[in-house]
C-alpha cells in the first residue's frame, strides 16, 4: 500500500527499509563471504505463494558449509520472517533475497571473531531480462571471461563473493551490446550464464551442463528437467556441452529464479533456429508459467502460501 514503509527483517527484527544498514568493516564486505538466495512469490489463483522455498533454504544452509557458516535461525523463523515481509508489504508477487554473512568482528581473513548475520528483504521485480525477452528471446556472447572451477570455489554454493565473475562476465556482454553472456568453465565447455543455467534442443531432446560443469545446481534447472520429462522429453541433465554446439542448437535457453525460462535467439551474433524463441522453448516456458501461476494442479507441494 503507498504510504507503509518498506521493511526489511534484519537479525531477527523487523526494521525499516533505510535503516537496515551495516557496518563498513563488515568481514562480507571486504572478503565476499556471505551466502545468498533468490526466490519468487507468485500471485497465483490460490493466492501468493513462494515457489520452491524448501529447497531454497535447503540450499541456503547448504551453502554455508564450506565457509563454517552457520545460520542462527531456523528454517520457521526465516519462513515466518518472508511471509510477514510479504504480508506487510502487500506484496502479491516478489523476488525473495536471503541472505547471511560474516559481519563486524575483525578484519583477518578468519571470520573467527564474526557475528552471522542475516536479512531476507522482499521487493516486487518483474521479468529480469524484460518482457520482450521472455517473447522473443535475448541476444548473448560467450563470455571471455571463465567461471572459477569448482575446484577453486565450490560453485554448488551460492556465495555472495562468486559473483564479481559473473559482473565482470554480465557487463563485458553489455559494453558489447549483448543482454547477458554465456560463460564457459576452465575445460572451455559450456557452464552457465551470470545467474542463469542454460538448456539446449536438438533433434528434439534436451541437453544441460550437468554439475560436474562447475554450475550451480539450479532449482529452476530441476523444475524444467522435471516439466521437460513429464511432457516425454527426453533430457540429458549431466549433458557436456561444447562451444561449436551452442551455435548449431535448434533452441537456446536460460532459466533461473530471476530470469525464469528466457530464450536465447543469438550467440555471438548466430541465429540459434530460426532466431526467435523455439516450439520446445515455449512448451517448457507455458509449462513454468501455467505451474508457477498455479493454473494446473501439478506440483502443488511445491508451493508455500501466504
Ligand atoms: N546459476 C547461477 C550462477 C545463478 O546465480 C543462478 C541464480 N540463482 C542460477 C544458475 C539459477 O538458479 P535458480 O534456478 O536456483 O535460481
Amino acid at each position: 500500500e503507498a504510504g507503509d514503509i518498506e521493511t526489511i527483517w534484519q537479525n531477527g527484527e523487523f526494521v525499516d527499509w533505510d535503516d537496515a544498514t551495516i557496518h563498513v568493516l563488515t568481514h562480507g564486505l571486504h572478503y565476499g563471504t556471505g551466502i545468498f538466495e533468490g526466490a519468487r512469490a507468485y500471485d497465483t489463483d490460490n493466492g501468493t505463494a513462494i515457489f520452491r522455498w524448501e529447497e531454497h533454504l535447503d540450499r541456503f544452509f547448504a551453502s554455508g558449509k564450506p565457509y563454517e557458516l552457520e545460520i542462527p535461525y531456523s528454517r520457521e523463523e526465516l519462513t515466518e520472517a518472508t511471509l510477514e515481509l510479504l504480508r506487510r508489504q502487500d506484496h502479491d508477487s516478489a523476488y525473495i533475497r536471503p541472505i547471511a554473512y560474516f559481519g563486524y568482528g575483525s578484519l583477518g581473513v578468519s571470520p573467527d571473531d564474526c557475528p552471522t548475520d542475516v536479512a531476507v528483504a522482499t521487493w516486487p521485480w518483474g521479468a529480469y531480462l524484460g518482457e520482450e525477452a521472455l517473447e522473443h528471446g535475448i541476444e548473448v556472447m560467450v563470455s571471455s571471461w571463465r567461471k572459477h572451477a569448482s575446484s577453486q570455489i565450490p560453485t554448488n554454493a551460492k556465495t555472495t563473493g562468486l559473483y564479481v565473475n559473473s559482473l565482470l562476465a554480465g557487463e563485458e556482454a553489455r559494453r558489447n551490446g549483448y543482454a547477458e553472456a554465456i560463460v564457459l568453465n576452465k575445460e572451455g565447455q559450456v557452464a552457465e550464464g551470470p545467474g542463469e543455467n542454460l538448456f539446449l534442443v536438438r533433434d528434439g531432446e534436451i541437453y544441460t551442463p550437468g554439475l560436474s560443469q562447475s554450475i550451480l545446481d539450479g532449482i529452476t534447472r530441476d523444475t524444467v528437467i522435471t516439466l521437460a520429462r513429464e511432457r516425454g522429453y527426453t533430457v540429458h541433465d549431466q549433458a557436456t556441452i561444447s562451444r561449436g554446439e551452442l551455435n548449431t542448437a535448434d533452441e537456446l535457453f536460460f532459466t533461473g529464479s530471476a530470469a525464469e525460462v528466457t530464450p536465447i535467439r543469438k550467440v555471438d551474433n548466430v541465429e540459434i533456429g530460426n532466431g526467435d524463441r523455439g516450439p520446445v522453448t515455449e512448451e517448457i516456458q507455458s509449462a513454468f508459467f501455467d505451474l508457477v501461476e498455479r493454473k494446473t494442479d501439478a506440483h502443488d507441494d511445491w508451493f508455500t502460501y501466504l
